[in-house]
């Protein structure tokens, strides 16, 4: 970045950030980027792709100045790792990184605020972080981390919304016996119910189109190879692009546990964890993104993202939107996560035509004139 005659700085809240300044002093700016950290035992392109391909198209625009700045962002802590809390580096640009989320611990008890400081950054100074007011809009490139643009044989695609979430646990409840004295009919197996629950909550999901349902975690008590097991404790998560969808499969998986439970002389409570709605990306720069990847001679596929994204976080202020890059494998979190070069280069023309589209655009120089 300062080769390219940009300054680069890290905010209060660990954020790596430049810019590069725009034709007129002072006009209003464009965000593009994406994460800087990742999971254990990553592979090399979730997250960072998006911030070097930010830098990219800097490089590539040869000190050629637009009616807006363009700035590089390379957030801190997406994913969550340390501190089980995801977006704390997104969150700061919005004004969402407060001292609620500061005291949040990791393992070994330091907080989050401590963390920073020993960083040698001063959390006092995260109000600095937030957005400027004149800010456009934000842009992020990233691998898709699925088998859709792979199975479609396409390298790009749009991302038109980012799915709600909604997180439950379950707890069956039966009756612990003998294995071995026990006769079939006399038993109200908490774990035989889950099961059978797991079965109806992955063919509800395959009913539903779009829809994406898992049961990641169980755990069955007492636990013993020879007893009935008396309860059973799950998760499940659901993702839909529409929360209406979404809330109604929850409630409907929810009866249907209770039906299962009746049948078999069980009972069953759950308890809801989280519920998170969709969130739409912007549709203005949708349409603008198709429009550049057509200008690639590729087929601009539109999806939805079933991961959640600092794009999610930046919308709350401001217009988002995504870029997806093909994902051989469908590979992520993983060393064996990949990137064809050919898809890059492909991203790079799709940025180059973008801003070029925005520069000429009379709607984006109203956002301008607004900002
Ligand atoms: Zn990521």
């Amino acid at each position: 970045m300062e080769s390219l005659g940009v300054h680069a700085r890290v905010d209060a809240a660990g954020n790596l950030r430049g810019v590069y300044s725009a034709a007129q002093p002072n006009a209003p700016r464009l965000l593009i980027g994406s994460h800087l950290d990742t999971v254990p035992n990553a592979g090399a392109y979730d997250g960072v792709l998006g911030v070097v391909l930010a830098v990219a198209l800097l490089e590539e625009l040869q000190e050629l100045r637009l009616p807006f700045g363009i700035e590089v962002v390379g957030f801190s802590e997406e994913e969550g790792v340390r501190f089980g809390t995801p977006f704390i580096g997104s969150r700061a640009l919005v004004g969402r990184l407060d001292n609620k989320l500061l005291d949040i611990r990791d393992a070994h008890g330091i907080a989050v605020r401590k963390a920073i400081e020993e960083f040698g950054l001063n959390p006092d100074e995260i109000p600095q972080a937030e957005l400027e007011n004149n800010t456009l809009g934000y842009l992020e490139f990233h691998i898709e981390q699925g088998p859709v643009l792979e199975k479609l044989n396409l390298p790009l695609a749009v991302v038109d919304a980012i799915a709600g979430q909604s997180r439950l646990e379950f707890t069956f409840l039966g009756r612990a016996n003998h294995a071995g004295t026990t006769p079939m009919h006399h038993r109200c197996d908490a774990l035989a119910g889950a099961a059978e629950w797991v079965g109806t909550v992955e063919r509800v999901a395959q009913g539903v189109p779009g829809l994406v349902a898992t049961v990641g975690k169980i755990d069955a008590k007492p636990g013993a190879t020879n007893v009935i097991a008396g309860e059973a404790w799950l998760t499940l998560d659901v993702r839909h692009c529409s929360d209406d969808i979404r809330t109604r499969v929850v409630f409907d998986l929810i009866r249907q546990a209770e039906e299962i439970a009746v049948r078999r002389g069980l009972s069953v409570r759950e308890n809801t964890l989280l519920s998170q709605r969709a969130v739409a990306m912007d549709a203005f720069l949708n349409d603008q993104i198709e429009q550049a990847i057509l200008k690639t001679g590729c087929k601009p596929h539109r999806m939805v993202s079933g991961a959640g994204h600092d794009a999610m976080i930046m919308a709350e202020k401001i217009p988002a939107a995504m870029i997806f890059l093909r994902t051989p494998g469908g590979v992520s979190h993983d060393p064996a996560e990949s990137v064809a070069c050919e898809d890059i280069e492909k991203a790079i023309e799709c940025g180059l035509h973008l801003l070029d589209q925005l520069a000429a655009s009379p709607e984006f120089q109203q956002r301008i004139n607004r900002a």
